[in-house]
């Protein structure tokens, strides 16, 4: 067929370059696991297993009572954006006007419109690799283009000023950054932080922009403290800082977040993205989350999660370290842990059973996604590879990534079953002449 008679796509260009998260997109396997009678421990999802608080949910009922249920300001209501603003003052020492404040559904809308509002077609974002997966998926699909900044382990997953140095171009024009950061509970010290803002002053004009994506900045172990680059000297005019609620107050279903621009005529600019896209978010789940922040038992609850994340991530860490083949960082923060799964990669032959594979399937996996889905098929944990956290460059890379969001028990279960799995080459062998080839997408 000629190209003159090559029939049109249904969609866009951009659509077919969009990425996917894969945390929502294992849901389908994990499904037909269960429809096989099997019971799946989930460790694939980033939902704390805690209930809202119960102020929150009893202020979102009262307003319903109430009949707030209207059209309401766009940016988000005036009562929430100024809570935001002294959130930011008491946690980061910035001074914010409300107009500065957006309001999203969720945390993650405003990576998306910020790469809408602020990159052209061949701009250039850095982000972190591994990192969470809508960063490169976003950029891809807008025509951007995606530099990931590769953590090592070695390097303890830092995100380190010399490699950010490296990657600056003329057409740089978002900058990404995520502390405590998602998959590998990594967190920049004060001085790391300083050192990629001193980079950032020296090699960037004003008009670059830093995203710093700090939704789980309470969620903090061994007495951590949460520094922002937006608080370091000449930051706060390039940073764009984010947040929410799905973390810090374990209500994921409420879709609300928020993000501090550097001006206010930035702010606008997003306020009519949302406009365009939403129009604006519902009130009485925004008053909700303006309690959340006031309630005198705020600080405690949040305090009260964070301790049993903690407490958790000793046990399971620990445990996890004992399985042969295994090696595992131990997070600084958010909830999940990032084990090095090569060794067990190599044991049970997923390494060779993937450099068998034809070209066009290797393309679309890994050995540790090969392992990935024998854990959910054979041993009924669900987990993530390395794959679904950007995936440029991620070649050769064997991790998965738990959520420790779950009642320690399921955890344990969890990793007794990973322990399981990671010894069973025969069934490895099964899976790989039997399903692989029909999960792998
Ligand atoms: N940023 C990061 C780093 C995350 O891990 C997540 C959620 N997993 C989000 C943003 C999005 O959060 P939300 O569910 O509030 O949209």
């Amino acid at each position: 067929m000629t190209k003159a008679e090559s029939p049109r796509k249904l969609f866009a260009d951009r659509i077919y370059r969009m990425g996917v998260e894969n945390a929502f997109r294992i849901g389908p396997h994990i499904n037909r696991v269960e429809a096989a009678g099997h019971k799946v421990i989930r460790l694939n999802l980033g939902e704390p297993d805690f209930d809202m608080p119960s102020f929150v949910r009893e202020e979102v009922k009262r307003q319903l009572d109430l009949g707030n249920t209207r059209y309401c300001d766009p940016q988000g209501i005036a009562g929430l954006r100024q809570t935001i603003a002294n959130q930011m003052k008491e946690m980061r020492g910035l001074n914010v006007s409300p107009e500065r404040v957006v309001i999203f559904p969720g945390g993650k809308p405003s990576i998306g419109f910020c790469l809408h509002a602020y990159c052209n077609f061949g701009d250039e974002v850095i982000y972190p690799s591994p990192g969470f997966p809508i960063y490169e998926s976003f950029t891809l699909y807008l025509g951007a283009k995606p530099v990931p900044v590769h953590l090592s382990e070695e390097n303890h997953f830092a995100f380190t000023p010399e490699q950010l140095a490296g990657l600056i171009t003329e057409k740089t024009r978002v900058i990404m950054l995520n502390f405590p950061s998602n998959p590998t509970g990594g967190v920049a010290t004060e001085e790391q932080l300083r050192g990629i803002a001193e980079v950032i002053k020296r090699k960037c004009g004003p008009e670059v922009r830093v995203y710093s994506d700090e939704i789980y900045e309470y969620i903090l172990f061994d007495g951590r403290k949460h520094y922002s680059i937006a608080s370091f000297p000449g930051m706060a005019e390039r940073t764009v800082v984010a947040s929410g609620f799905s973390k810090t107050f374990a209500w994921p279903g409420g879709r609300l977040g928020y993000a501090v621009f550097p001006t206010e005529e930035e702010a606008a600019v997003v306020k009519n993205l949302n406009i365009h896209y939403f129009s604006c978010l519902p009130p009485f789940t925004q008053e909700g989350a303006r309690l959340a922040f006031e309630h005198p038992d705020s600080k405690a609850t949040i305090a009260k999660m964070v301790r049993t994340f903690e407490e958790r991530r000793n046990i399971i860490l620990e445990q996890i370290r004992e399985i042969e083949g295994i090696s595992c960082q131990k997070p600084g923060g958010a909830f999940y842990l990032y084990p090095n799964i090569a060794g067990v990669c190599q044991r049970i032959g997923a390494i060779e059973a993937f450099d068998r594979l034809p070209a066009d399937v290797r393309r679309q996996t890994s050995p540790a996604s090969l392992f990935q889905m024998f854990l959910l098929y054979h041993h009924h944990v669900a987990t993530l590879d390395r794959n679904s956290f950007c995936r440029i460059g991620a070649e050769g890379q064997h991790y998965l990534r738990l959520s420790i969001a779950s009642e320690l028990s399921l955890l344990q279960e969890g990793v007794h079953r990973l322990k399981a799995a990671s010894q069973d080459a025969a069934g490895f062998e099964v899976f790989m002449k039997t399903l692989a080839l029909d999960v792998i997408s």
